[in-house]
């Protein structure tokens, strides 16, 4: 699924030490890949990966995110867009507001009807009129009645008229001389998209004018979802969208493509049978479930909102100039620390988590190093030229360590020296972008 896909497109940075033109690309092409697999339009994902792209470039890497990570947080960011960004509210002023269903049988709109008007009646304070318009199915009639009763609020129907048009106009003076201030109009659905539905659908929204017409769709039937919206659309014009049935087994692919195909918000969600399932369509929520990594969004974004700009430029000079020492090593450690424990840090990281759950990692992973540079004196963390072996012993003993771990120690702080002064020259960056070609 795309979850699984973007994860895979994510692990070509795994590893990386920085965003360069050579990786994002890799990462790229699978991120398109992933959106095509979803329905997505080509030129909608060609666009997404095109603006993933620019950020990518632009942001500097943080030493305490990897690219993944940071990848991960962008592409996020492009697919709330994608969706629309902010959530959008349904129209229902007027006396009485009219909500118009539209979509296919089974997409769930005498469910969402339900649901609506359960949510005005309980959430927003409305006195809901329903109204059945399905002529051509009795039993439709009677589920909503078993719904409106359920949910004590009226449904408005009359088993005598075949035209849908003459109850719905119906409907809507019934609920003004009756004090409804709003009007759900469930109408009837085919199993497919067809002239004499579309023509029916269109003369209804004609005659009651709502003040807003939703289109329901089922998450489920992927790029059939799409086609059906983009038929709907073409015709009548809706408002917004209703996405049903997204508990059950899809991550949400017809979420991204009916937003750029149609450019009409999604404005609710359906999860499940029961009344209470109806959730206000949250792009960043969907976006978090497409991407099955809200967590390490939440990392990136701690770790940004740590990271100080004025510190980091401090430290590049001080790594240019060939003076990065042990005080400089352990302030990126407490940097590192400063964003949580180690074994949730990794517990973010996509793939880790079940991984972390089973073995024991110790809080603080970082106890030794921290113990051992403490054990130094401030003129050998200051030069780390100094050390010798009577130095190390000494701090060894100091630290409750031992020599091989000093050793280890030393060793890493000296390719972080070195990495850092590679990647803060650009000559050389030039230098190893070209090495991987
Ligand atoms: P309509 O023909 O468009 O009016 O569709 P219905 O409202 O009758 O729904 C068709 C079926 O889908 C029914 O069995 C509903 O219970 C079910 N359904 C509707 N919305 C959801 C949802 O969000 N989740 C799940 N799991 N089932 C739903
Ligand atoms: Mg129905």
């Amino acid at each position: 699924n795309l979850t699984d896909k973007f994860e895979r497109a994510f692990k070509v940075l795994k590893g990386q030490g920085q965003i360069t033109e050579i990786n994002v690309a890799e990462t790229l092409k699978e991120v398109r890949r992933a959106l095509l697999d979803a329905d997505v339009n080509f030129k909608t994902a060609k666009d997404f990966t095109v603006r993933v792209k620019d950020k990518a470039m632009g942001e500097n890497v943080l030493t305490a995110i990897s690219p993944s990570q940071l990848m991960i947080k962008i592409c996020h960011e492009e697919l709330v867009e994608l969706m629309g960004g902010n959530e959008s509210e349904i129209q229902i002023q007027g006396t009485p507001g009219v909500i118009l269903m539209s979509g296919l049988q089974g997409s769930g709109k005498t469910t969402f009807s339900g649901k609506l008007a359960n949510y005005l009646q309980t959430k927003k304070n409305k006195k809901p009129l329903l109204v059945a318009c399905d002529v051509y199915r009795p039993a439709a009639i009677d589920q909503l009645h078993v719904l409106g009763e359920q949910l004590g609020i009226e449904v408005y129907s009359n088993k005598e008229e075949k035209d849908p048009v003459k109850i719905a106009t119906d409907a809507v003076i019934y609920a003004r001389s009756k004090g409804f201030n709003v009007v759900i109009v469930d109408t009837a659905g085919r199993l497919a998209v067809d002239e004499a539905m579309m023509d029916e659908i269109a003369r209804v929204k004609k005659a009651i004018n709502p003040t807003e017409t939703l289109f329901v769709v089922d998450s489920m039937t992927g790029q059939d979802a799409v086609n059906t919206a983009k038929a709907f659309n073409d015709r009548i014009n809706f408002d917004g969208v209703v996405l049903t049935k997204l508990d059950g087994d899809t991550r949400g692919g017809a979420a991204l493509s009916i937003k750029s195909i149609v450019d009409k918000p999604i404005k609710f969600v359906g999860t499940g049978e029961k009344m209470d399932a109806l959730d206000v369509f949250y792009p960043k929520r969907m976006a978090d479930r497409i991407l099955g990594m809200g967590d390490v969004v939440s990392l990136v974004e701690r770790a940004q909102e740590q990271f100080n700009e004025e510190e980091a430029r401090k430290l590049q000079k001080r790594i240019q100039k060939d003076q990065f020492d042990f005080n400089d090593f352990l302030g990126q450690i407490q940097q590192i620390k400063k964003m949580g424990n180690v074994k949730d840090l990794m517990g973010m990281i996509p793939g880790m988590g079940k991984a972390v759950k089973d073995v024991d990692i110790q809080d603080d992973a970082f106890k030794h190093i921290e113990a051992i540079i403490f054990s130094m004196t401030p003129k050998e963390r200051a030069n780390p030229s100094l050390m010798n072996g009577t130095r190390k012993t000494r701090i060894a003993n100091g630290s409750g360590t031992n020599i091989q771990e000093v050793n280890k120690l030393l060793k890493q702080f000296e390719d972080t020296k070195k990495m850092m002064k590679m990647m803060s020259n650009p000559k050389n960056m030039m230098g190893m972008m070209k090495q991987m070609k």
